[in-house]
C-alpha cells in the first residue's frame, strides 16, 4: 500500500525541523523521516555560541530538541526512518522508507545533511571505533588524560581541538597547509591552548596500531622533508564532509562535489515540487542559522508550488 502525504520532509537537522515547523504552521500536513542521525550533526558539537537567541550560548543536543519539540507542538508527523529509495519526477514523487514503506508525496523537502570525511587510508578504517573517530563530541571521554591528534585545519578542527585540550594531556593538531583555514579567532583560541601543539605541513601517511587500537600516527613533515612517528591513543578526523545524496543522485541534478544544485538564491532543486535545504546544498556557510533559513525557504516554496496545483 502507498501511502498519500502533501509535504515530506527528510532530515532532522536545522533545516528539516524548520521546514516543518513553517509546514505544519501552513497546514501542509507534514511528516518528517529523521534519518540516521535525528538531530543532525549539532548533536555531535558540545556549545553553540551563534544561534542567535541564546546570549549564554546553548548546548547542541539541546537546542535540536527544542526544534524537534516545537515542530512536533505545531502538528509535524515525526518519524524514525530513512528513505532508502527515491523516484522524483515533476509528475511523481515516490520514495521508499527503510521498513519498506512507500509514500507518495505532492512535494519534498529534502535536508539530509553531510557528514564527515575520512583520509581514505587503509588503516583509518581498521581502527575506527577503536582509536579513530570524526567526532570529539561523541568519543573524546575515552581519551580522557591521552594524547589525542586531530587532522584539518579548519573551524572543525580548531573546535575539536579545543575541546579535546579539556579532556586529553595533549592534542597534535595537524594541518596539511603552512597555515590554518580557519577563522582569525578559532586560530587564536588554539594558538593559544598550552596543551595543543600545532603541527603545520604535516601529512597523515598511516595510522599506527597493535591490532587492538591507535598507538600512534606517521607523519610527513613537508617543510623538513622527513617522516616521523609520533606515540598517541587516538585520532580524530575534522577534515570537512561529504553531502548526503546518493539515494538521491538519479533524480535531481548534483554538482561536481555531490551537493544539491538549486537555484542562486532559492531552494529550488531540478525537479518541480522538490526543494533543498541545509548542508546537502550549501558547502559555502554551513551553519546552523543557514540551514535554518533555507529551511523556511524551501517550506515556503513548498507551499507556493502546492497552491499552484492540484493532485
Ligand atoms: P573545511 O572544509 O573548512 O576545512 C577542512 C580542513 O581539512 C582544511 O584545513 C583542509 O585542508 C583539511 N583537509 C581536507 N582534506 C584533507 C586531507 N585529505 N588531509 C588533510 N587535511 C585535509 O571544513 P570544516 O568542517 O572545518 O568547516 C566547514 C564549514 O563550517 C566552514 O565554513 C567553517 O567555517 C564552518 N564551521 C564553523 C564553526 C563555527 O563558526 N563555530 C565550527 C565548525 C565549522 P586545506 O585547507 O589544505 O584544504
Amino acid at each position: 500500500m502507498t501511502e498519500h502525504v502533501k509535504l515530506l520532509i527528510i532530515g532532522a537537522g536545522p533545516a528539516g525541523y524548520t521546514a516543518a515547523i513553517y509546514g505544519a504552521r501552513a497546514n501542509l500536513s507534514p511528516v518528517l523521516y529523521e534519518g540516521l542521525q535525528p538531530g543532525g550533526q549539532l548533536t555531535t558539537t558540545t556549545e553553540v555560541e551563534n544561534f542567535p537567541g541564546y546570549p549564554e550560548g546553548i548546548d547542541g543536543t539541546a537546542l535540536m530538541d527544542d526544534l524537534r519539540k516545537q515542530a512536533a507542538r505545531l502538528g509535524a508527523d515525526i518519524r524514525r526512518g530513512t528513505i532508502v529509495k527515491a523516484e522524483l519526477t515533476a509528475e511523481r514523487k515516490v520514495l521508499t522508507t527503510d521498513d519498506g514503506t512507500q509514500i507518495e508525496a505532492e512535494a519534498v523537502i529534502i535536508a539530509t545533511g553531510a557528514e564527515a570525511k575520512y583520509l581514505g587510508l587503509p588503516s583509518e578504517q581498521k581502527y575506527r571505533g577503536s582509536g579513530v573517530s570524526a567526532c570529539a563530541t561523541c568519543d573524546g571521554f575515552f581519551f580522557k588524560g591521552k594524547t589525542v591528534a586531530v587532522i584539518g585545519g579548519g573551524d572543525t578542527a580548531g573546535e575539536e581541538a579545543t575541546y579535546l585540550s579539556s579532556i586529553c594531556q595533549k592534542v597534535y593538531l595537524i594541518i596539511r597547509k603552512p597555515y590554518m583555514r580557519a577563522s582569525k579567532a578559532m586560530v587564536d583560541r588554539v594558538e593559544n591552548t598550552e596543551n595543543i601543539e600545532i603541527l603545520y605541513e604535516h601529512v597523515t601517511q598511516e595510522i599506527l596500531g597493535d591490532g587492538l587500537g591507535v598507538t600512534g600516527i606517521r607523519l610527513q613533515d613537508n617543510k623538513q622533508n622527513t617522516t616521523r612517528d609520533v606515540e598517541l591513543d587516538g585520532v580524530f578526523l575534522a577534515i570537512g564532509h561529504k553531502p548526503n545524496t546518493d539515494v538521491f543522485k538519479d533524480c535531481v541534478e548534483l554538482d561536481e562535489m555531490g551537493y544539491i544544485k538549486t537555484e542562486p538564491g532559492r531552494p529550488h532543486t531540478s525537479v518541480p515540487g522538490v526543494f533543498a535545504a541545509g548542508d546537502v546544498q550549501d558547502h559555502l556557510y554551513r551553519q546552523a542559522i543557514t540551514s535554518a533559513a533555507t529551511g523556511c525557504m524551501a517550506a515556503l516554496d513548498a507551499e507556493r508550488y502546492l497552491g499552484t496545483r492540484t493532485f
